[in-house]
């Protein structure tokens, strides 16, 4: 191999006006050729220099054992001098070196971010170029890039880089010594790819010979991209997460003109938990997936949509006020009334929604986002499928419900808990043949607490569990004390909650209720609603085996106010429908021709009907005569305590 200069690639007049440090050296160590700066740099005398070894000077093995390299090496003959090379095979045997003398940088910040940057060197690719053609590069440039080391000569460099990363590479001619910059690849093929590019510029302006290194960043740029997206995104809807939210909030507060006003809803499923605690954890993430996207179709340009966590999502709409925000509440509320078809189910979630306005409820994110979420939570403890909208009284309301729900805790160990019955007569036979239990909290300041002030609260809170057993296993109780007294056997009607139905293991459990207090289980029957019916087939399907299996009656409550379809009901082992009392309301006609389809078609399913909210002789006369198996009402009776119940074994 020749070892003289004809075979570099820049002449020796050129190299002279060259400010930066370079060494053309053999791989035997010769120095075929070099400028003044680099031989000041080693100390040594430009004429002397040349043919002299590099090995006196520098380790330069190390240097020799790729095509290229990037080191911190320290000057052989003067100990403590550290000199930057970096080299680059050229061709076959000659290699160009660029030294930089570092002891002279002696700011120790400096050097340990060229040690960093040096221990990362291996996957860095070199090229040299002129004012805009390639002169060479090393191999693992030209592999980067899809290309050959010979196709890469001559290219125009601009090739290399996409144009649309470019508009800092315009600044590139300008670039100072060492300033990185981040820019698109484009391979041979077409593909993108990260790069980070330091360009080493040898001369002033006009420079002929330039020498950049080019780092493969992508792995690093898509593992930031995926940080920056999983700190911003939620994973499993794609929706933003709770922070993004935070931030965008922050912003249109801070950002908010003098009269603007915008809305946050904070939304959250209702019957979720049971729902995945029932069909599994895959299920739940499937029906988030699909709220998520159906919550996707109400983006605008002033919406912003996010998860908050859980089954809860929050949406921010600019431009709103108090008056219209109500609007979109009502048309999600519309939304998600509509079933959700997962795996061949047909699933029912509704939704409860609070709304907070800015400035009105607050004027801090976090203040925004707390009060929409205790309007939803004030909401949802009076009834779910529904919005409200905050307003200061329902800080005292929420604080008032976390009293209550502490207070719940309480009344439970400590037997404050009753329950009432309400009879149940058999309009055929003309008597009683049954009675439904009704939760009563004797409250020790406030006495008497109807079931629809708390049992929301209690589904909410999950302490539904805990006052449903014991009102299962009381109701059961009592029965049975009636039978052992000598009294005519009547059924015992328990309601259940959505929560105690979907229990993994409720038959299990009304199985050990029955046996614990020895109630045979056809004197015991369970209301379920229509909604808790129809969420999922397989599953109810066998919970109602289940139960039938036991020989436990099980009715739907307040039929008509929910959507039932037939096709269920007909394949559900369903013992009775209770007709809501909502349709006796004799002022409207149609409530007649409805009540009458309802008989009609129970009995023609092969389930009896019963009729609740039963108040007057004509409803009574109405009923007997639309031939209505049983009623239930203040007209027979209202829900009273065991120990005045005792008349009605008479009847
Ligand atoms: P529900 O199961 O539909 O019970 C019937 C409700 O209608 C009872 O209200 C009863 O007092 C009332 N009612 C009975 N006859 C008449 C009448 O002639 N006219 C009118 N206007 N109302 C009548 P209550 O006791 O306040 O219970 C309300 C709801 O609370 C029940 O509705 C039931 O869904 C729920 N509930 C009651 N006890 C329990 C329980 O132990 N567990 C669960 N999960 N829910 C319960
Ligand atoms: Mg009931
Ligand atoms: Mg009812």
């Amino acid at each position: 191999m020749e070892k003289n200069r004809e075979a570099l690639p820049i002449d020796s007049q050129v190299l002279t006006f060259l400010k930066d440090a370079i060494l053309f050296v053999h791989k035997d160590g010769t120095i075929i050729d070099g400028n003044q700066a680099a031989y000041s740099i080693l100390d040594l005398d430009q004429l002397d220099g040349l043919s002299q070894s590099i090995y006196e000077y520098l380790d330069f093995d190390v240097l020799l054992d790729s095509s290229e390299a990037h080191l911190l090496l320290e000057l052989q003959k003067r100990k403590g001098k550290l000199l930057e090379v970096k080299s680059l095979q050229l061709q076959n045997d000659i290699y160009c070196l660029l030294l930089q003398d570092f002891s002279v940088q002696d700011k120790a910040d400096d050097i340990k971010r060229y040690i960093n940057k040096l221990s990362n060197s291996i996957i860095e690719g070199i090229v040299l170029y002129g004012e805009t053609d390639i002169i060479d590069c090393d191999d693992t440039c030209a592999e980067m890039f899809g290309y050959t080391r010979d196709e890469m000569k001559n290219m125009a460099l601009s090739k290399l880089i996409d144009p649309r990363s470019y508009e800092r590479f315009a600044d590139f001619e300008h670039l100072s010594n060492e300033q990185v910059i981040e820019l698109r690849g484009v391979r041979k093929d077409g593909s993108l790819f990260h790069i980070e590019m330091v360009e080493y510029p040898y001369t002033d302006k006009g420079s002929v010979v330039r020498v950049a290194c080019i780092k493969d960043i992508t792995e690093r740029v898509e593992n930031e991209t995926r940080i920056e997206y999983m700190a911003y995104y939620d994973e499993l809807t794609d929706l933003p997460n709770r922070n993004f939210f935070h931030k965008v909030l922050n912003e249109a507060v801070l950002q908010a003109q003098e009269t603007e006003e915008f809305a946050v809803y904070f939304l959250d499923l209702d019957y979720f938990k049971e729902i995945n605690d029932t069909l599994g954890y895959d299920f739940g993430d499937a029906l988030l997936k699909a709220c998520a996207k159906r919550l996707k179709s109400f983006q605008q340009v002033d919406t912003f949509i996010a998860r908050m966590g859980g089954d809860e999502f929050l949406i921010l709409q600019r431009n709103t006020t108090k008056e219209t925000a109500v609007i979109l509440a009502e048309q999600l509320i519309k939304e998600f009334e509509k079933p959700f078809k997962i795996a061949d189910y047909e699933i029912y979630t509704t939704v409860s929604i609070g709304i907070s306005v800015y400035p009105e409820n607050g004027n801090s994110a976090q203040d925004l986002i707390k009060h929409a979420d205790s309007a939803m939570y004030v909401i949802k403890g009076k009834q779910q499928n529904y919005y409200n909208i905050f307003e200061s009284s329902i800080s005292e309301n929420f604080k008032a419900m976390l009293t209550m729900e502490s207070e719940m805790r309480k009344a439970l160990k400590l037997g404050h808990f009753e329950l009432h019955y309400q009879p149940q007569k058999n309009l055929l036979k003309n008597e009683v043949v049954g009675v439904e239990a009704l939760l009563r909290w004797n409250h020790p300041e406030r006495g008497t607490i109807g079931p629809t002030e708390f049992i929301p609260l209690a589904e909410k809170t999950g302490l539904i569990i805990d006052i449903g057993d014991w009102v299962l296993v009381e109701a059961c109780r009592q029965n049975k004390e009636w039978q052992n007294k000598g009294y005519r056997a009547l059924t015992v009607s328990v309601n259940l909650s959505a929560k105690q139905f979907y229990q993994r293991k409720l038959v299990e459990k009304v199985e050990q209720i029955l046996k614990d207090t020895r109630l045979d289980p056809q004197y015991l029957e369970l209301e379920i609603t229509e909604s808790m019916a129809m969420s999922n087939e397989e599953e109810i399907l066998k919970t109602l085996h289940g139960l039938r299996d036991l020989g436990v009656q099980v009715s739907i409550d307040d039929f008509g106010t929910g959507y039932s379809s037939f096709k269920y009901l007909s394949m559900f082992p369903i013992s009775k429908l209770k007709i809501d009392k909502m349709f006796l309301n004799e002022c409207q006609k149609e409530n007649k021709a409805i009540v009458k389809s309802i008989i009609h078609m129970s009995h023609s399913l092969n389930m009896k009907v019963i009729a609740e909210g039963v108040e007057t002789t004509e409803q009574f006369n109405f009923l007997a005569n639309e031939r209505c198996d049983e009623m239930q009402g203040f007209y027979l009776s209202k829900p009273l305590p065991p120990s005045e119940l005792l008349p009605f074994f008479e009847y």
